[in-house]
């Protein structure tokens, strides 16, 4: 076992301190250490070397097209990030707002988050919206909460359950129970959308809510969406949209007029907030007339010409410290700013369009797991190919030997063998068509030399891992 990130070597110095000029401090004997701090000794140039080296060893929108599934990988504009780090915004500091003296910079931040909190209320058919929440999965756990507050306040005390479809990402019954509610899951139809002979046998009293993603993690459109929400409504149960992705509906349909009562926005997937390895989210959530008043607090104001803070009476309280991650909502702020409203049509429209032409082009050979049509992401199943040994993961590691990122395999879980493809609208036909035809090679390769394939990756740093061992022993070349 080679060990790669070792690069130690005794005596070796990135750094060297100029000699005390300052009497010594005296320096209690117990604080003192015995032995010398274990720290790597390297210089300069080898650390430099070695951070530049691994970042070219990576895959990131930045370099490489990523149809992460799901995920929402596209391009974040770099105006987003040089407004992000504008002084005024970057050297806030939170506590500055509760000083009395409200340092009068604050004020442009809190402007900036009234704004946002309208524009995304726009965007949604949302009346209300709260910034708070950090990440997708924490807007759920908002929302959830929220649903419960309503019931809680209406004397609903029978009502224990949330209905969510089988095709819904993992996080929404997590929320769900976290929030304290059973969680019933209703299967798809065949077609890849809710079975509503299935969800009207489930739909009882006792149902609290239900949470839809539309389009489902299918890429469909649930076509009766509005069947579902009036069904709900008449049980008083509450509908919640998981809007962790908005590309496919911006600017052309809005949760709030399809009957939703509550949801969230994922800013770190369609708002200008890069995506992915754990860095700061933003999860928004929205909500229509009957949730409003249990908004998580603080909230903002308006007071004469200022905005000012308050906690409403009926607050299910905060969710996140101060107003959640700032940063991400000057980012989203700009993004929207920019575009306008015909910008973030045609991002929808560009989305679904891209998503659409993959589809047309590996139609014949992979086979889509659904004939409805897809919005911003299409979903295949590698079941055919797996006659020739080959597998979607397969064709996952494959395509890294093409330098570009492998789609979302194996999820959504319904369907055996699934390959989602989301290219969002920033890729150009001429990104979209190299993928295309290396996936048409590769089904091509699956039937004579599966073997190419099922060995891959041959290119990159390192082949095919022990995935469990390679998360624990970072520190091995395997
Ligand atoms: C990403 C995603 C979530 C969760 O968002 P996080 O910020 O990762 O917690 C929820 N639902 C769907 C459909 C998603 O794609």
């Amino acid at each position: 076992m080679e060990l790669i990130y070792e690069k130690s070597r005794k005596g070796r110095r990135g750094i060297r301190f100029d000699a005390l000029d300052v009497p010594e401090a005296a320096f209690p004997e117990e604080f003192r250490r015995k032995d010398d701090a274990a720290l790597p000794e390297v210089s300069e140039f080898d650390v430099v070397r070695h951070y530049t080296n691994l970042s070219r060893r990576n895959f990131g929108v930045d370099s490489h097209f990523y149809p992460l599934g799901s995920c929402t990988m596209k391009y974040n504009p770099k105006m987003a990030e040089a407004v992000a780090g504008n002084e005024g915004f970057a050297h806030l500091h939170p506590h500055l707002s509760s000083s009395a003296a409200y340092w009068p910079n604050c004020q442009g931040a809190f402007q900036l988050m009234h704004d946002l909190e309208r524009l995304l209320a726009e965007i949604a058919g949302m009346q209300e919206v709260s910034l708070q929440p950090i990440a997708g999965a924490h807007g759920e756990l908002t929302g959830t909460l929220l649903m419960a507050a309503y019931h809680r306040a209406k004397g609903n005390t029978h009502k224990d359950t949330i209905i969510i479809p089988d095709s819904a990402h993992g996080t929404n019954p997590a929320s769900a129970a976290i929030a304290g509610y059973k969680v019933l899951e209703v299967p798809s139809d065949r077609d890849g959308t809710i079975h509503l002979d299935a969800f009207q046998e489930v739909l009882t009293d006792k149902v609290a809510g239900l949470m839809l993603t539309c389009p489902n993690t299918h890429g469909l459109f649930e076509s009766d969406v509005r069947k579902i929400a009036d069904l709900a409504h008449e049980v008083d149960a509450l509908l919640y949209y998981d809007g962790a992705n908005l590309n496919a509906i911006m600017g052309r349909c809005r949760p709030g007029d399809l009957g939703f009562d509550v949801m969230h926005f994922n800013l770190h997937k369609t708002f200008a907030t890069p995506h992915g390895m754990g860095g700061p989210g933003s999860g928004p959530v929205g909500v229509g007339e009957r949730l409003a008043p249990y908004l998580p607090g603080p909230r903002l104001k308006k007071a004469g010409d200022s905005l000012e803070i308050h906690m409403p009476a009926k607050s299910i309280g905060r969710m996140a410290a101060f107003f959640g991650n700032f940063m991400m909502a000057v980012r989203a702020y700009a993004y929207i700013r920019q575009l306008g409203s015909e910008g973030l049509t045609e991002v929808s429209n560009h989305a679904v369009l891209n998503a659409n032409y993959i589809h047309a082009r590996l139609k014949e050979a992979y086979q889509p797991a659904f004939s409805k049509r897809f919005m911003h992401e299409c979903v295949f199943t590698a079941t055919p190919q797996t006659k020739h040994g080959v597998r979607a993961l397969d064709l996952a590691k494959a395509l890294l030997d093409y330098d570009l990122h492998a789609p979302t395999v194996y999820f959504p879980t319904t369907v055996k063998e699934s390959m989602m493809i989301e290219p969002t609208e920033t890729e150009s036909k001429e990104t979209l068509d190299r993928f295309c035809d290396v996936m048409l090679d590769l089904a091509k390769q699956a039937e004579k030399d599966s073997a190419a394939l099922t060995e891959a990756p041959r290119r990159m740093p390192v082949g095919r891992l022990d995935e469990v061992r390679a998360a624990k022993e970072l520190n091995c070349a395997f």
